[in-house]
């Protein structure tokens, strides 16, 4: 019998009508003749309402406490679910993640996973109940309660279904699919029916959060595919799948805004072997993701080391940096916030050229300001003014026709004689409307 995992994230699960319909839907998958978990995040705007309660009881909420507290959001949706299916006529068993030994790290708010104990979600499975399991949450060695990071059920989901050696994972969310670009800044952005593990990757990191980028990560280690879908209809989402040879011939799958990010400026860094390591020891050991790093060599054997990170990482690397004056003689500090970073994604950039001068064209001529650029073999980052984001995003989603279809490589007739073909429809729906 195989095994579905599905998850529904906090607005699919927002209201007890809305639990009821997500507790049908679970029951139409074992109707079908699979065994079924589920992973619920927090009822609707739960977890942004216990951030505000934390920060009105203190400046900078102890970190272990704050974890201890975001997890309650996902455990009363558990029970709720589980009753909802009992009252249906259905077995069903809510977990904690103690309760099924989800241990992570002890990295309280960005813990990472490291084991889950599948055998006892396998024998209520076996013994034909409707497993309920609270995302987001997993427990240290120790027994203390972690998070995984806002987004991090559907960690959960993927982590649960590889596990479980689940045939997929649903993903139930309030947006049709994947979309080229996050559809409430782009409008006319089009969902996408497939999507490979690395597009998605890239697309998760550089802030399309649809998906958490370490979910996509167990995915495809596990080779897990994961359906993104919408919770309110039956409509077929997007499937997040391993690569196939076509999927080169798309050059530019879609475009992702990231804002809210700072940037660290460390000036007469000593230009010698060891103080890049020393400074990126120092912020990794605090548990800080940065973002792009650049380093510029300004003369006299000293260096400028610059680098974004999460706004939210802010106070913790400049407490780090901070230490590392002390360290690292003379040298100057600055800190900046109000940044972003707007990017394209496609994994047929690795046989295709052209694609940074059309995104670089497109910000210049909206006349948004590139401050920094990063390039991977299948992305193309530019650091913005946060002002910009949108703008950005939406000029930059236009330049390659993302809504049209299939977005055209620089070298790929289709870019200009779709335009035209678009335009001229335009036009034409344009003169009926002015006839009418
Ligand atoms: P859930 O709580 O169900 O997990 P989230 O709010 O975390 O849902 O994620 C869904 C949201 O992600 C959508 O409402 C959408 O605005 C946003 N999003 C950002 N980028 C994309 C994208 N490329 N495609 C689809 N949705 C996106
Ligand atoms: N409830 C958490 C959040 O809102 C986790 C999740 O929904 O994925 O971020
Ligand atoms: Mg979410």
């Amino acid at each position: 019998m195989s095994i579905i995992v599905m998850k529904f994230g906090g607005t699919s699960v927002a209201d007890p009508e809305k639990i009821r319909t997500a507790a049908k839907r679970a029951i139409a998958f074992r109707a079908q003749g699979h065994q079924v978990a589920m992973v619920v995040s927090a009822m609707g705007k739960t977890t942004d309402q216990l951030e505000e309660l934390a920060h009105q009881v203190a400046s900078e909420p102890h970190k272990r406490e704050w974890d201890q507290l975001m997890a309650t959001g996902e455990q009363v949706t558990i029970s709720l679910m589980a009753m909802a299916l009992h009252d249906m006529g259905v077995e069903a068993i809510s977990f904690t993640a103690g309760q099924i030994g989800m241990v992570t790290d002890t990295a309280h708010t960005k813990a990472r996973l490291k084991r889950i104990n599948a055998n006892r979600i396998h024998r209520e499975l076996k013994a034909g109940r409707v497993v309920i399991i609270a995302g987001f949450q997993g427990v240290t060695e120790a027994g203390d309660v972690t998070t995984l990071g806002r987004g991090g059920s559907n960690v959960t989901l993927v982590a649960v279904a590889a596990s479980l050696g689940a045939e997929r994972c649903e993903n139930f969310t309030d947006v049709d699919g994947v979309y080229t670009a996050d559809p409430r800044i782009v409008p006319n952005a089009r969902k996408l029916d497939a999507i490979s593990y690395d597009e998605m990757l890239e697309l998760a990191s550089l802030g399309a959060d649809v998906l958490h980028h370490r979910a996509v990560e167990f995915a495809k280690k596990y080779n897990v595919p994961i359906h993104v879908r919408c919770s309110s209809n039956n409509r077929p989402g997007t499937m997040i799948v391993a690569e196939t040879p076509a999927m080169e011939d798309i050059v530019v799958r879609g475009a992702a805004l990231k804002d809210k990010l700072a940037r660290i400026t460390l000036k007469n860094v000593p230009d010698i072997p060891g103080v890049a390591a020393t400074i990126f020891h120092a912020i990794a050991r605090a548990g800080i993701v940065v973002d792009d790093i650049i380093q510029t060599i300004t003369g006299d054997k000293a260096a400028t080391v610059s680098f974004t990170l999460d706004l939210r990482d802010l106070p913790d690397a400049k407490a780090v940096c901070e230490k590392l004056r002390g360290r690292l003689n003379g040298i100057d500090l600055t800190y900046e916030v109000g940044l972003g970073k707007v990017s394209v994604v496609g994994v047929g950039m690795r046989t295709h050229t052209g694609v940074a001068e059309l995104m670089f064209g497109a910000l210049a001529e909206a006349k948004v300001n590139i401050q920094n650029i990063t390039t991977s073999e299948i992305k193309i980052s530019c650091i913005i003014d946060e002002h910009d984001g949108h703008k950005a995003l939406r000029v930059v989603h236009d330049a390659f026709d993302l809504h049209l279809g299939p977005a055209p490589g620089p070298g790929k007739p289709k870019a200009k004689p779709k335009r035209r073909k678009a335009a001229k429809a335009k036009a034409a729906r344009k003169k009926r409307s002015t006839k009418k």
